[in-house]
């Protein structure tokens, strides 16, 4: 039993900017396993990015193109069960004769592996094994080997062997293709304003943008609605709601450079001038309001300001916002793009 999902196939991967160099990468492995130097190959991104589908994926094609070979997909929780249940039984040894008489291993979400050094330890001896003996490691991960914390030294230098690629946020375009691509296959209309506006919404996660359509679909059939931009907006609100996002400093710098048309280089310029000031402040409040970073730290990202800035910066905020009214709109529109 390979434990493979034929549903998580490379044609139902769909390709764009975030995912193009794992997703060749993957498709490299599948047509050679063990034969580029792709081995260990090494996935890693984001919940919901797609790395369970991806790694299903490869496994799917190469059981197809060489039906003799052994595959195994396990998760790095699963394989850390079977190896505890394996010591209580005394039968170790056949755990690790198992795995290494394998063509091509796929273990899951690997930083579950953190902190857990005897499972660790038979990992790397497989891997080794299996590893010289030309056998295709494939691994997925929710952060690139260096950031790996608790993995043994000389577990994570074997993960930097072959190649870490990353699935990173897809970009609308891509969000929109995977989202026909799925009403397609379950065979559901939808007008494409409709699909758009969800997509447009949820960004950072394909698993809740797969959700919010969905619970689209069978909010309408069950209430008999037709879907509506309005019924779309009450869930994504829903699901973006339930996703505590912390926002970055980055991304309110961002926000608020926008919102002045400038640059962000202009927002953290040494300027005097009025209104990039007040930008400048603006970031600086939503920066403490929004995120957990200390002042000192606001304001060395903030164009490398002190402390005793920030803190003016965020008085100044609050007090003009009771005074003017003008800048009291600036406040409320910022705010507002910053929690939807
Ligand atoms: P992860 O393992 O990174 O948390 P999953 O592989 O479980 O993410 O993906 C979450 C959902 O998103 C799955 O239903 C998967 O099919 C879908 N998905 C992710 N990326 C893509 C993509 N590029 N094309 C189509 N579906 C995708
Ligand atoms: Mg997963």
């Amino acid at each position: 039993e390979s434990q493979l999902n034929p549903n998580y196939s490379f044609e139902n991967f769909l390709e764009g900017d975030s995912n193009r160099l794992a997703r060749s990468a993957g498709l490299a492995v599948a047509n050679k396993p063990g034969g580029t130097s792709f081995n260990p190959l090494l996935i890693f991104g984001g919940v919901g990015l797609g790395k369970t589908h991806l790694a299903h994926a490869i496994g799917v094609d190469i059981k197809d193109k060489y039906p003799e070979k052994t595959v195994l997909y396990i998760s790095a929780e699963k394989f850390t069960q079977q190896y505890i249940d394996s010591v209580k039984k005394n039968n170790r040894n056949d755990f690790i004769h198992f795995y290494q008489i394998i063509d091509v291993l796929i273990i899951d979400d690997v930083q579950f592996l953190s902190g857990k050094s005897g499972t660790q330890d038979v990992f790397f001896h497989i891997f080794n094994h299996l590893h010289q003996n030309g056998k295709q490691v494939i691994l997925t991960s929710d952060k690139a080997p260096v950031d790996m914390q608790d993995i043994e030294q000389r577990l994570l230098s074997r993960f930097k062997w072959g190649l870490s690629a990353e699935l990173q946020n897809p970009d609308f375009e891509t969000r929109v293709s995977i989202l026909k691509n799925k009403l397609y296959r379950d065979g559901v209309e939808m007008p494409d304003d409709i699909i758009e506006f969800v997509a447009k919404n949820i960004k950072t996660n394909v698993r809740e943008l797969e959700g919010a359509i969905i619970s689209l679909i069978a909010q309408s059939s069950f209430n008999k609605k037709e879907i509506t931009i309005d019924l779309a907006r009450q869930i994504v609100e829903k699901f973006v709601k339930n996703t505590k996002r912390e926002v970055s400093i980055d991304y309110i710098q961002k926000v608020v450079s926008d919102y002045f048309q400038m640059d962000i280089d202009t927002l953290q310029s040494k300027t005097r001038k009025r209104h990039i000031v007040q930008a400048r402040q603006l970031a600086m409040f939503f920066a403490k309001k929004f995120t957990k970073a200390s002042l000192a730290s606001i304001g060395s990202q903030i164009g490398k300001r002190d402390h005793a800035t920030v803190l003016h910066a965020c008085k100044t905020v609050d007090n003009l916002s009771s005074t003017d009214k003008q800048f009291r709109k600036y406040v409320e529109d910022i705010s507002k793009k910053l929690s939807v």
